[in-house]
């Protein structure tokens, strides 16, 4: 199809048309979209970008084939193989649609975008991307990628997250009214492959003639952003404790709050309050010759850094505490975040063991 105007719709759905990117859950050639493919990867971008989802996709839909599938799996093996993929509440958030869609809709994903809002794990970003490339609605999804299109085409130089309604308006305002799903698409591939953050490729961009922030000389400063408030450190003492098998105590999480559902070991609280400050309570529950491995451990959430001092010992045949016994061949099969594996392996390069 050749573009009768140039307005950004159609030149970048004309670019579209010979440049789209393949995936494996995109449809090729006439196909419907696979509703329960589009959320999934949905979900999974969320956080990551397409060459790190595509070999987690293509797992997922080899164990789970079907929305179903995934509705009957067991939380902890959806946690096992989301490890890697960032937030667990995002995973436990897809296990809990995944009965939602087929308990209250029959095992199909709702085409109306306020349904498809209230369900866990979908927000307003997702609900728009799945109505428009599943169900050809008039819906536009804004992320990153496309604020950023938006910020250039259009030369807005006040700083996110100031202008983010506008450049969700923007956005709007552009959608045309045709073809709803391939121009969300397009408009995700143009700022994931062209219009980059860093050295923007205007030579071979489709909008390169009506671009604002082209013209105005300095695209790649768009869109600007406020200056980040420096995130605030906390600190944790943490316990590898073995038994006298060998295996190590490890225990589950609270379900809800960060990291909540997954493995870990056991730890003060993460407090603003430096090592030395820390409440100890761990540290009496029978093990006398705590001893603390030298280097602490770091890690970084979105809104704190916390730093963990890490101790090992070896527990009484009788300490008596709530938990599970884990062989340390079998750590590796457990839900661990990040965290707790750099916590592990930074104790057990210590032991050598
Ligand atoms: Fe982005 Fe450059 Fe294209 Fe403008 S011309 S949309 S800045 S790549």
């Amino acid at each position: 199809m050749v573009a009768t105007s140039l307005s950004p719709a159609n030149l970048i759905l004309d670019w579209f048309d010979l440049n789209q990117r393949s995936f494996p859950w995109r449809a090729t050639g006439g196909e419907n979209p696979n509703s329960y493919w589009v959320w999934l990867s949905e979900i999974m971008l969320q956080q990551t970008n397409t060459t790190t989802v595509q070999p987690y996709f293509l797992d997922f839909i080899k164990r789970w084939p079907t929305v179903n599938d995934l509705a009957s799996a067991k939380l902890d093996q959806v946690l096992h193989a989301w490890q890697g993929l960032g937030y667990y509440a995002r995973a436990r958030n897809l296990h809990k649609c995944a009965k939602i869609i087929v308990e209250e809709f029959n095992g199909e994903f709702p085409d109306d975008e306020k349904k498809l809002l209230s369900l866990p794990g979908i927000g307003p970003y997702t609900a728009a991307a799945i109505s428009a490339i599943v169900f050809e609605f008039n819906a536009t999804p804004v992320d990153g990628n496309v604020e950023r299109v938006m910020a250039r085409l259009n030369n807005v130089t006040k700083p996110l997250p100031l202008v983010k309604g506008e450049l969700i308006a923007l956005a709007k305002n552009s959608t045309p009214q045709k073809r709803f799903g391939d121009y969300a698409q397009a408009v995700m591939d143009l700022g994931a492959t062209v219009c980059v953050p860093k050295k923007p490729k205007c030579s071979i961009c489709p909008c390169k003639s009506i671009c604002i922030g082209f013209k105005a000389g300095n695209p790649e400063k768009l869109p600007q952003r406020s200056p980040k408030k420096a995130l605030p450190t906390r600190y944790a003492k943490i316990y590898f404790m073995r038994n006298h098998q060998n295996q190590v105590f490890i225990r589950r999480r609270e379900e809800k709050g960060l990291l909540g559902g997954m493995m870990e070991l056991p730890s003060t609280e993460w407090s603003v309050q430096h090592f030395d400050k820390l409440e100890e309570s761990f540290l009496s529950i029978g093990i006398v010759n705590w001893k603390q491995i030298p280097n602490s451990v770091k890690h970084t959430f979105t809104h704190f850094h916390l730093e963990m001092q890490v101790y090992e010992g070896v527990a009484d045949e009788n300490t008596d505490i709530s938990g599970i016994w884990c062989n340390l061949e079998d750590l590796d099969k457990q839900a661990f975040p990040s965290l707790m594996k750099k916590v592990l392996k930074h104790a057990m390069s210590y032991l050598k063991i």
